[in-house]
């Protein structure tokens, strides 16, 4: 893309960005820019970029895009509860928001305007680092509204190929995807975080990324009634598959990946491991149909 005008388009789940050259060049990205850890600009033959930002690749224009005012944020929000309360659901989780995001729903709640109830997944360095100062806020507004869980993103999606995959790309043989949070990192939040009470969701898309997962679970000796997630869990191997049981970690899979997954899914992963893909029929006994409004390839782009 070029143009006088910076133009920044967002991939419906968030983990990607196509920007024209105007923002490459007021965010000064340029040939010489090294790819920041878990994340990838990608490039052409001449090792220009193209304007795809693949995940922490878009906190590099982040400094040039005008931030949405708390008003339109409120906005946002206000229009997505509404629809869900159209629907008839009485409950959402929101997998992964910041403070300003919780403060809004509590400004919601304490006015008497949040319409369902709202589970809350605390996101990113600031929020995780309040909540594991101050623990878990339980139960506010009777049951309206609680923020006890944290969602870390271990990797990225499968149609930007981030998904953090064993072995390589079958449509692009020198990719393996991006390791967003590291296993060290991984252990160390999982191990403040049980300590305060909070339940633990990852993002994990790729089969490497639900290994270390279901791994670091394994090792923190997490039990089942602690509820953790793995987010997606997108692509399993048969070996991990009864490890989800075993240790009683919820598969956290969206029925509605899989419109878009099936127009392209083949192509990331080949023939031999694309029964691996959500496996929504192999999870015996837990399953859980989660609505996460971050990272759904399909649904409306209501939060942002
Ligand atoms: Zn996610």
């Amino acid at each position: 893309m070029t143009g006088d005008h910076p133009v920044a388009l967002s991939r419906i789940d968030g983990h990607s960005t196509w920007v024209n050259s105007k923002v490459l060049v007021l965010a000064k990205i340029s040939r010489d820019t090294p790819d920041p850890d878990g994340g990838l600009i990608r490039r052409n033959a001449a090792h220009e970029p193209t304007g795809m930002l693949i995940d922490n690749a878009q906190e590099l224009i982040r400094s040039v895009i005008p931030k949405a005012t708390q008003a339109d944020q409120e906005h946002r929000i206000r229009i997505a509860l509404q629809q869900f309360s159209r629907w008839g659901l009485t409950s959402v989780h929101d997998a992964g928001v910041g403070l300003e995001t919780i403060s809004i729903y509590k400004d919601l709640l304490e006015r008497g305007e949040l319409p369902v109830r709202v589970y809350a997944m605390a996101s990113g360095e600031a929020a995780m680092t309040h909540y594991l100062a101050n623990g878990p806020e339980l139960d506010l507004g009777n049951g309206m509204l609680a923020v006890r869980s944290f969602k870390l993103f271990l990797d990225g999606a499968l149609g930007s190929r981030g998904a953090e995959m064993t072995d390589a790309y079958t449509d692009a043989p020198q990719e393996h995807g991006l390791e967003l949070m590291k296993d060290a990192d991984l252990e160390r939040v999982l191990r403040a975080a049980r300590q305060k009470g909070f339940q633990v969701n990852t993002h994990a898309i790729g089969d490497r990324a639900v290994r270390r997962a279901l791994d670091a679970f394994e090792e923190g000796g997490v039990t089942p009634n602690e509820r953790f997630r793995i987010e997606h869990a997108s692509i399993v191997t048969n070996d991990d598959l009864p490890r989800f049981v075993h240790m009683g970690v919820i598969a956290s899979i969206q029925p509605v990946f899989v419109g878009e997954y099936s127009r392209w899914a083949e192509d990331r992963v080949g023939p031999s491991r694309v029964h691996w893909v959500l496996r929504t029929r192999d999870f015996p006994t837990i399953f859980s149909i989660i609505i996460d409004s971050r990272c759904n390839p399909n649904a409306p782009n209501i939060k942002s």
